[in-house]
């Protein structure tokens, strides 16, 4: 796997990703973390941005996250982000040392095996965001606002080598194309709210991609996924 990249494309690269941080840090007060979403993209980009200080990066298969993080720069803090396969928990957890967070747990099974995972390989805590289904459209993931409470409880007390930190929508793509009020977020913010007045925490809230990174800031993300605005289009994924 090859880290070096021309001085054109770091120079492309950290433009796109200084527009967005900039951004970020602005409507955010310099509280909302952006992660850098590098799925398809060469571990060649991850080390443009790594070199210049960037440190968050999200990626949505196993496979290909585990052999980025091999050849990457050991601190660099992963964010699992895509959709998480009950069979593929145990390699996740096993394999990435440096994995800073799991965006996408729906179910207590997934929350277990990860964290019985954990604890046999003897390797940090993962801090885990409960995906929330905020849309009620039946073919998105996430677990079901009714449900998230029973699901963090299992997290907080049943999962030692678990941290609960907060929770995440990926949120309906025409509600942000319409430019207004996004109802995905607002619904993401009702059940962080519940959670920390039902169990006493506090959570973070992951919300906003490339088309709605602004407005979820504006209506209280502490994290935005941020891919194509930075890296550019995606190849299409092999075999898919
Ligand atoms: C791919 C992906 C992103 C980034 O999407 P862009 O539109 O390219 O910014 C964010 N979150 C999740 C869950 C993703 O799968």
């Amino acid at each position: 796997m090859s880290m070096e990249y021309t001085k054109e494309r770091a120079e492309e690269l950290l433009s796109k990703a200084k527009n967005v941080n900039d951004i970020v840090g602005k409507l955010g007060g310099g509280k909302t973390r952006l992660v850098c979403v590098s799925k398809l993209k060469p571990a060649s980009d991850i080390k443009a941005l790594y070199d210049a200080g960037y440190r968050h990066f999200g990626e949505n298969y196993v496979q290909e996250l585990t052999e980025k993080a091999k050849s990457l720069p050991k601190d660099i803090n992963w964010h699992f982000i895509g959709g998480l396969q009950t069979n593929k928990t145990k390699d996740l957890a096993k394999n990435v040392d440096n994995l800073y967070a799991v965006e996408t747990i729906d179910t207590e099974k997934k929350a277990r095996k990860l964290n019985s995972t954990r604890e046999n390989v003897s390797k940090p805590i993962i801090n885990i965001f409960i995906q929330v289904n905020t849309s009620g459209e039946e073919q998105k993931s996430g677990i079901s606002p009714e449900d998230c409470e029973k699901l963090a409880k299992v997290i907080l007390d049943e999962c030692p080598k678990l941290h609960l930190q907060g929770v995440m929508t990926i949120g309906s793509i025409v509600e942000s194309k319409s430019g207004g009020i996004n109802h995905d977020f607002i619904k993401l913010a009702e059940v962080r709210k519940l959670l920390q007045e039902n169990l006493k925490v506090e959570l973070e809230m992951s919300m906003g991609m490339s088309s709605d990174f602004e407005e979820a800031i504006k209506q209280g993300s502490t994290e935005v996924r941020v891919g194509s605005t930075i890296f550019g289009v995606r190849p299409p994924r092999n075999g898919h």
